[in-house]
């Protein structure tokens, strides 16, 4: 990037996460001169809010993989070949990848979210108008659309002509532009422990819908295990006063096949995590030159983790938007976006809350909380369509690019 242009780029992306970077990512491919500001004084710095892994559906693995970043992104990661979901106990579906009509790979992964953002580094690495900037705390944004940035050399203003806010739940980007945003605390409880991968395990999620909550059998990466459980604030809270065995004994009791497994490996509360989750939802993802993206724009309960997954796509489309925006075609694919998307987002932040309420006698039945496999394994179907027009085009910008 030319000197002159430095601080006047085409976009200046806010946050380094997934959102943030795959939308530098692909800004930059298509010859936009961009700058990443980030507030962690390094790339090794702060995992991202998952920690130690995420599960990552076929139609965003489809998407990495045209960007060339699957390959890399799925080191130490561990593949899921299908699910099976329980209501009180009894099987009530049994659903496998490879056996959906167009899906893009016929698994999902559990992978380190810390290994893709490694591996879209490297890619950015090769992008001569795409600048980082680490350690960098955004201060103000003026009417005008100037941007000041501190960082321990000092303060610096920007003038980015779009800026993209992909700063996580709580962005300071959104605020700073006058976006209204609800930013609400999961009633319920989240809890998880990892365990060794068991010998026989079978490369299936099984997700328990039942009077506990909701209980998730998955993996962690390559060769862990992960319990998860989400369950209502009142049925936590008389768990967590005792001992871990009690934990253990509403677990096995859930999954008896597992209870020897889960004695054995989880002895003290320490290797219990407990998570706050948030749901977000700004009044508008767009104002002026302003774009929410990922957490920013809609943060979700990791329930049917679909906030990366959704995150990843968002960056997709939003960066088809911006781009045609930038080549004087307008704003329109913003809007369309927004239109499209959020009645999803919103429908899946609702079932979520469906899965955390305060009280155990709030809890909606087994069947109105469960996720629907095919949804998640395919992505929105209205989206579908933006996502294979966005890939398109950056191929075919790609390949411009390479004569
Ligand atoms: C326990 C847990 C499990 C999860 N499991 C899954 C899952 O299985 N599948 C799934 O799809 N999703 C999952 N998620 C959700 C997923 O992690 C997030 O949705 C995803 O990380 C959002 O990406 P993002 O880039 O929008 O935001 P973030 O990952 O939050 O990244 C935001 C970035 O912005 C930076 N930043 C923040 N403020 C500023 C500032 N003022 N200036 C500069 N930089 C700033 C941060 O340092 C960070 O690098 C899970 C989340 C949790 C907590």
């Amino acid at each position: 990037m030319s000197e002159e242009n430095e601080f006047a780029p085409d976009c200046c992306v806010v946050g380094a996460g997934p959102a943030g970077l795959l939308a530098a990512l692909l800004l930059g491919r298509r010859g936009r001169r961009v700058t990443v500001l980030e507030r962690r004084p390094d790339p090794g710095g702060a995992a991202p809010a998952a920690g130690g892994s995420v599960i990552v559906q076929p139609v965003t693995l489809g998407l990495l993989d045209q960007v060339g970043l699957l390959g890399p992104a799925s080191v130490g990661a561990g593949r899921l070949l299908g699910a099976e979901a329980y209501f009180a106990g009894s099987l009530a579906g049994r659903y496998r990848y490879e056996e959906l009509a167009d899906c893009p790979v016929p698994y999902a992964l559990s992978l380190r979210p810390g290994v893709l953002l490694d591996a879209m580094l490297t890619e950015l690495a090769e992008l001569p108008d795409v600048r980082l900037v680490w350690g960098a705390e955004v201060e103000q944004l003026s009417g005008t659309g100037a941007l000041t940035v501190r960082t321990a050399a000092g303060s610096q203003e920007y003038l980015p002509t779009y800026l993209l806010a992909a700063d996580g739940r709580h962005s300071v980007v959104r605020e700073l532009a006058g976006i209204a945003a609800e930013v609400t605390a999961s009633d319920g409880a989240y809890l998880d422990a990892g365990v060794p991968i068991p010998p026989d395990w079978d490369e299936l999620t099984r997700a328990h819908f039942g009077s506990h909550g909701y209980l998730l059998e998955t993996r962690r990466g390559e060769d862990g295990l992960v319990i998860v459980w989400i369950t209502d604030a009142g049925t936590a809270a008389s768990v967590l006063d005792g001992p871990v065995e009690g934990l253990l004994k509403v677990w096995s009791d859930v999954v008896p096949r597992l209870a020897p497994w889960l004695t054995r490996h989880i002895t003290d509360w320490d290797q219990v995590r407990r998570v706050q989750h948030f749901a977000v939802r700004a009044e508008a993802w767009t104002a002026g030159n302003v774009v929410l993206l990922g957490d920013s724009a809609h943060g979700m309960h990791a329930f049917a983790g679909q906030g990366m997954n959704t995150s990843l796509q968002d960056a997709v489309c939003l960066t088809e938007a911006v781009d045609r925006a930038l080549s004087g075609h307008g704003t329109r694919g913003l809007d369309e976006f927004e239109r499209l998307r959020r009645p999803y987002i919103e429908g899946l932040q609702a079932l979520q809350a469906t899965n955390t309420p305060a009280s155990a006698a709030q809890a909606a039945p087994e069947r109105e909380r469960a996720p629907e496999f095919e949804l998640l394994a395919l992505g929105q179907p209205e989206i579908r369509p933006l996502l294979a027009r966005a890939m398109a085009n950056q191929a075919r910008s790609g390949a411009a690019a390479n004569h």
